[in-house]
């Protein structure tokens, strides 16, 4: 089979602004080398103090790991950097909304922050299909941030799809 390339380019992120612009830049970069792995492309980073700790994309097919999520890998990451499972003082910035089973590691991690651009009304766990940061006894309530870059990385998203279609039928 035929793989196909990403047709999308990279992006290189201005150091001026350390804004989540910035950091989702990144994320997006992570999602181009998922699809470049013939992964669903998703990228995750993860920041504290305004640094990059961690960035990955999904690797499920790669890993023959259902739990190879880009999310999933980039907080192992975070966590082994700063030594410590509790990343309290971290953003995560995805591109798409994570899953429960990705919303529910952003919460027992204790990440301070989450930002995804593209949300999702299927298995979105951050206010999309189920509110999971809303727990209403959880003591960890990550803040949830959504739509920078949403436009970019639907197309993105659904050209993957479109493409993925046309080549297995
Ligand atoms: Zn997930």
């Amino acid at each position: 089979m035929e793989q196909k390339t990403c047709p999308f380019s990279k992006l290189y992120p201005s150091q001026l602004n350390k804004n989540s612009d910035f950091f989702m830049q990144y994320a997006y970069n992570q999602s181009i080398n998922a699809w470049n792995a013939d992964e669903v492309p998703v990228g995750a980073v993860i920041v504290f103090n305004e640094e990059i700790i961690a960035s990955a994309h999904n690797q499920t097919r790669a890993r023959k790991d259902p739990s190879a999520h880009a999310e999933m890998i980039a907080i192992s990451q975070a966590a082994r950097k700063i030594g410590d499972w509790r990343l309290n003082e971290c953003l995560l910035y995805v591109t798409k909304e994570p899953c429960p089973m990705c919303s529910g590691a952003t919460i027992v991690s204790r990440i301070k922050e989450v930002h995804f651009a593209l949300p999702d009304s299927k298995m979105g766990g951050l206010g999309g299909a189920t509110s999971l940061h809303l727990l209403k006894d959880s003591n960890h309530k990550p803040e949830v941030f959504s739509g920078v870059m949403e436009n970019e990385c639907k197309l993105l998203f659904q050209t993957f799809f479109q493409q993925r279609r046309k080549t297995n039928p």
